[in-house]
């Protein structure tokens, strides 16, 4: 049996340390970032906050409020051209949306119409599992495809397989998180999963030795969580649970002994399979849940607060931009 011995955190297990700090006031904080990709050789600025490309997040009604901010929307990858087409006509900037891919063939051949078609600059490759071989495979093929987009890929946990998708896979943002997710079950159906701030630790040092970036995906539970995955080394950091439950989310408000509720579920969940595929396969099991969640009216009153928290975290420990929250930060551990 191998075991390894050196003790892997989760956001709960740490808090960030305050250091005498310049900053007199939030609003001297910048959280807005300028990103040069040298891979692909794009730039990019904006907030460095993704929604995630779930059926109930990933939609064009988020888009809309998150763009305003410069937060990028991964859209769903049942999205098609026609979808898209739409969009396009009713606005849509490049630089705050991704499009969502798997990795068949039928998934490249729908990628090239819909990048064909519309103005695209972020693609995102997303398996479950990022340790399948084909994953790095079908990075390498659509970056020789298209040289100049800014490619996604993941989801994995840990350094080698980080130091692969960009070295050969020639991506040049890997999302990290297995497990973390709030309508995920992988941890308990399969027992396969990484504390999530030691696995954006890890995956950032590989990724920032080659010039690569990563995406923290999942596990956000309060505006501070975002705030020490960017002092873990997160690049992004990607938004599921927290951005669901709103006016813009799909799905009608449900009210049970005089509480609202909006559906929010995992993409493998039984919800998302029936939606989408007609069934769980016999094969596997749901990996996701379907969970009710407290209405919480606009989605642009979410996302102040957890800029708000950001810009706080900030002046506790003398960071005037996202940025140098890594650098500025020391995390201390504690009991749950
Ligand atoms: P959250 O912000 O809700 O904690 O996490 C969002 C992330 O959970 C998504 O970006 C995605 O990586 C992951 N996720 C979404 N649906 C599922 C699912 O059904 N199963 C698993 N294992 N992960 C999911």
């Amino acid at each position: 049996m191998k075991i390894e011995e050196d003790i892997k955190l989760d956001y709960s297990d740490v808090l960030i340390r305050p250091k005498r700090s310049t900053l007199s006031s939030r609003n001297e904080v910048k959280l807005e970032r300028n990103i040069e990709f040298p891979i692909s050789k794009q730039k990019w600025y904006g907030i460095p906050i993704i929604a995630a490309n779930m059926d109930t997040i990933g939609t064009y009604d988020v888009y809309k409020v998150l763009s305003a901010y410069k937060i990028i929307t991964a859209f769903n990858k049942f999205y098609d051209l026609n979808d898209y087409k739409s969009m396009e006509k009713e606005g849509l900037d490049p630089n705050y949306f991704m499009i969502s891919t798997g990795i068949t063939q039928k998934d490249y051949d729908k990628l090239i119409i819909i990048c064909d078609a519309i103005n695209v600059k972020f693609i995102c490759i997303d398996v479950a599992n990022g340790y399948m071989e084909q994953l790095v495979d079908f990075c390498r093929r659509v970056r020789d495809k298209f040289p100049d987009k800014i490619i996604v890929a993941g989801n994995v946990v840990t350094r080698e397989i980080t130091e692969q998708l960009i070295l050969r896979g020639r991506v040049d943002i890997v999302k990290v998180g297995i497990g973390p997710g709030s309508a995920c079950t992988t941890r308990l159906k399969t027992g396969v999963g990484m504390p999530q701030l030691s696995a954006i630790s890890e995956c950032a040092d590989a990724a920032h030795g080659t010039n690569g970036f990563i995406i923290g995906d999942g596990g956000i539970t309060c505006p501070g969580d975002v705030s020490k995955g960017y002092g873990a080394g997160a690049d992004f950091i990607m938004i599921g649970g927290q951005f669901s439950g709103h006016d813009e989310n799909p799905g009608d408000i449900i009210e049970e002994n005089g509480t609202k509720y909006k559906l929010f579920y995992g993409m493998s969940s039984d919800t998302a399979m029936k939606k989408h595929y007609g069934s769980v396969a016999s094969y596997r099991s749901s990996e996701g849940k379907t969970v009710r969640i407290k209405y919480k009216g606009p989605l642009s009153e979410t996302v102040m607060d957890i800029l708000g928290g950001i810009r706080s975290t900030c002046t506790y420990i003398n960071a005037n931009q996202i940025k140098h929250i890594a650098k500025c930060c020391t995390f201390v551990r504690v009991n749950r």
